[in-house]
């Protein structure tokens, strides 16, 4: 057996034995919680045999990367989780099923520009640090004010990351911080089942973002560890 098949098996394996667990201690279905390899350590051909295994949705956090990557494998859904400049928007959306992070207004001004249908996350930072992309919750409103003008782009839900080197109870307070956000969109859109996804959780912390909501799971390191020195 191909020996990086293996490994990516066996990573594989244990994140989902521990998706399963959170869902269980949580009372969740694991059919609420969408797995987003985030493939951007590793080259197209090792993405490609991890979307084998079974995982078909891969996100990369660069917009080249992602064109990359996209036109190897086509049949995966592909998630954008990083920062898009305008000036990728047109290579972008076609490629795209969901873009994570929409981190200000221009850009979901210049998405709804595009003519073009296109479903989207809100980014915010929860987590204090200055040097971090994401909406600061104080444009919840402002932000919300706009929804009804949206006719290209749907607003699927929120998006956050947990401090750097943040404790998983520390990552907690973060997510169950953007979950608070959604219910003051919820509450001020008037609409109990507005922004229904939640995408929080990374390799350090996705066990307590199942515990808050997670809807996306965007997990990179735990999925390809152990794979240095092998392959392209
Ligand atoms: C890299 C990255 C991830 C995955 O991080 P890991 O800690 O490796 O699981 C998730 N989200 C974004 C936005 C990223 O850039």
């Amino acid at each position: 057996m191909d020996r990086i098949t293996d490994i990516l098996r066996n990573n594989l394996k244990d994140v989902e034995g521990r998706i399963a667990s959170a869902c269980a201690r949580a009372g969740r279905n694991r059919s609420e919680v969408t797995l987003v390899a985030v493939t951007k350590y590793v080259g197209a051909a090792t993405a490609r045999q991890l979307f084998a295994l079974g995982v078909t949705n891969l996100g990369e956090s660069r917009p080249q990367e992602l064109w990359k990557k996209a036109a190897a494998i086509p049949e995966a859904t592909w998630h954008l989780v990083g920062h898009l400049q305008r000036n990728k928007l047109e290579r972008t959306l076609p490629l795209v099923s969901l873009i994570h992070s929409v981190d200000s207004i221009r850009l979901l001004e210049a998405l709804e520009a595009q003519d073009r249908p296109c479903q989207v996350l809100l980014e915010f930072n929860l987590s204090g640090e200055v040097n971090k992309t994401g909406l600061p919750a104080r444009e919840s409103d402002a932000i919300a004010r706009r929804f009804g003008v949206l006719r290209n782009v749907r607003v699927e839900g929120l998006m956050t990351m947990a401090a750097l080197d943040s404790t998983p109870e520390q990552a907690r307070e973060t997510f169950a911080a953007l979950r608070d956000l959604r219910q003051r969109f919820r509450e001020f859109l008037n609409n109990p089942a507005a922004l229904p996804n939640l995408s929080m959780g990374m390799t350090n912390d996705y066990e307590v973002a199942i515990a808050e909501g997670a809807t996306h799971l965007r997990i990179g390191s735990a999925l390809f560890r152990g794979l240095e020195g092998l392959g392209p």
